[in-house]
């Protein structure tokens, strides 16, 4: 785990968070500065630095944080009137922290094309 890491440092439970789910590959937390009424971060437990690392072995990683998204938009109450799943990559693709993670956007209309 490099110590230097925000979400792993967050994964570990050294930095607080608010944690809405936690299985042994996949922890949700609350986004620190929302950009929906719904903002909840789906980060992998163990590090990946983004999705330009992701590898053959990580397929079923993905399939998960997908199903837990999806999972945690019907407990929202958002599931119905939709959402979004955001991943940024990279510097021209926004990405701020460097450990694999995918935005769940809700509770407002999405507008398209994003900024
Ligand atoms: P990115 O820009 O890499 O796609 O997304 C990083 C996200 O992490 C941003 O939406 C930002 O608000 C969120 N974030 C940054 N620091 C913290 C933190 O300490 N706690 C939580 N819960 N979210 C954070
Ligand atoms: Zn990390």
């Amino acid at each position: 785990m490099p110590s230097d890491c925000l979400f792993c440092r967050i994964v570990a439970g050294d930095l607080p968070s608010a944690q809405i789910y936690a299985d042994d590959s996949v922890v949700a937390i609350r986004d620190i500065s929302p950009q929906a009424p719904t903002h909840i971060l789906l980060l992998s437990r163990e590090h990946i630095a983004s999705v330009r690392d992701l590898g053959p072995a990580d397929h079923d990683l993905m399939g998960k944080i997908f199903a837990v998204g999806a999972e945690l938009a019907r407990r929202e109450g958002i599931a119905d009137d939709g959402y979004r799943l955001v991943v940024n990559v990279g510097g021209h693709g926004g990405q701020t922290v460097d450990h694999l993670h995918v935005h769940m956007l809700g509770g407002r209309r999405m507008t398209w094309p994003p900024g």
